[in-house]
């Protein structure tokens, strides 16, 4: 079996209250109607704008929400509904690391015990055998020895970054999902970060779902690369067919707006008009169709639904069928 993780045709749905009784009034389709694998081993990057269901579906994934339809298998068994004593054996061998250091660690919390808390809550381990794991992750993220008895807040948001992902490491998991890893950080320290991942990834024998809304990001991390707007995945393939070869209007109009160095290679920047619909009331049809130059009659009748066109390279776009 090569697959670590599915998802079909996966929907969250989270209700919007509303008036004096706050009744349920609506919904926001985050994630609407979402399918992919990930392969044992490699990156998946996920990109789209902000608000277009990345986190709810890496959230959804961890099971952080709860699912509103489809399914998800992990590891060859099925997670979707999962709970308890399941669904904590689960989490163990899979691991979030959160875009913002600051905010997913404790300040006054001391590092030895940040990363020895997933151990301490899953495994029997004396003191000493449970100090010798920390810091041994400790050296493996590149943090010095003596980091074990600082706090939190003695570190620079690179350090922390290295903190939360010694953490995620420390019950050897499976899967990582990486919800915009380095966007909080400094650029200087961006790349530090993401070429730690890129080495711990094979040292750890770990395959990545990794969320970013920078494609420059996503290139240099991902195997494969999914685009998702307004809660749906409209292209996927290979990383070179999605940079070479875009074939969704709206893939092709993020892949424009990378700023490309050499003036040869420029192309004509796509601007996108109008903003991103709100997912509490999506378009007909389909979701990109009021902002894409190419839209037909069809398209604000009918979902094109995502199909393979070449081998590994799935579309969701009329232009595609
Ligand atoms: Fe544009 Fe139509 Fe393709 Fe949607 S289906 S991306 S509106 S051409
Ligand atoms: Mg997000």
């Amino acid at each position: 079996q090569s697959l670590l993780l599915e998802v079909n045709n996966l929907k969250t749905y989270y209700p919007i209250k509303g008036g004096f009784l706050q009744r349920t009034i609506g919904q926001v389709k985050a994630v609407d109607d979402l399918s992919f694998e990930i392969k044992y081993g490699e990156t998946l990057g996920l990109v789209g704008e902000s608000g277009c269901g990345k986190s709810t579906t890496g959230r959804t994934i961890m099971r952080l929400l709860a699912p509103t339809d489809g399914k998800i298998v992990f590891d060859g068994k099925d997670v979707t509904n999962v709970t308890g004593k399941s669904l904590r054996d689960i989490r163990k061998d899979m691991q979030m690391v959160f875009q913002d250091p600051y905010a997913s660690l404790n300040p006054m919390q001391m590092v030895g015990d940040i990363v020895s808390e997933p151990i301490r809550n899953y495994l029997k381990k004396t003191k000493k055998e449970l100090k010798a794991e920390v810091l041994d992750l400790l050296e493996k993220v590149g943090l010095p020895e003596d980091a074990y008895y600082k706090y939190a807040h003695e570190f620079s948001g690179g350090q922390r970054q290295r903190i939360g992902i010694a953490r995620a490491l420390a019950l050897r998991p499976k899967l990582i999902i990486a919800d915009e890893p380095v966007s909080a950080l400094d650029v200087s320290v961006q790349s530090q970060v993401l070429n730690l991942l890129k080495d711990l990834q094979k040292d750890f024998d770990l395959t990545f779902l990794f969320i970013a809304h920078d494609l420059s990001v996503v290139k240099h991390m991902s195997d494969r690369i999914g685009v998702m707007y307004l809660g749906n995945m409209v292209e996927i393939a290979d990383k070179e067919s999605i940079y070479a070869e875009p074939l969704h209007p709206y893939t092709q109009a993020l892949i424009s707006a990378i700023p490309e160095p050499d003036p040869k290679k420029r192309k004509d920047r796509i601007v996108l008009q109008g903003d991103v619909p709100s997912p509490a009331n999506p378009p007909t049809g389909c979701p990109f169709h009021p902002r894409c130059s190419h839209a037909m009659d069809e398209c604000s009748k009918t979902k094109p639904i995502l199909k393979e066109v070449k081998k590994g390279h799935r579309v969701a776009c009329h232009l595609h069928t």
